[in-house]
């Protein structure tokens, strides 16, 4: 059975570089020099469908979303 596959987005108006979703999913988010996301490009991967959505859960700004593509994988 094949799944629909998941991007991360921030929306970087809400976003305050708090740096919670990097310590959450270190795999899927970088922060540059001011402490702010930078977002692991495309799709996320099955195995770490569970630490996007805790940093989702997490940020305190609720600046984090996880879109279908409409892809599936
Ligand atoms: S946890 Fe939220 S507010 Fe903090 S850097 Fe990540 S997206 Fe921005």
């Amino acid at each position: 059975m094949s799944t629909v596959a998941d991007k991360l987005r921030v929306d970087m108006i809400e976003c305050r570089g708090h740096g919670v979703c990097a310590e959450v999913a270190p795999e899927l988010v970088a922060l540059d020099e001011w402490g702010y996301p930078i977002l692991a490009d495309g799709a996320v991967p099955a195995n770490l469908t569970r630490h996007a959505r805790r940093a989702v859960t997490l940020c305190p700004r609720l600046a984090l979303t996880l879109t279908p593509t409409g892809r599936s994988r």
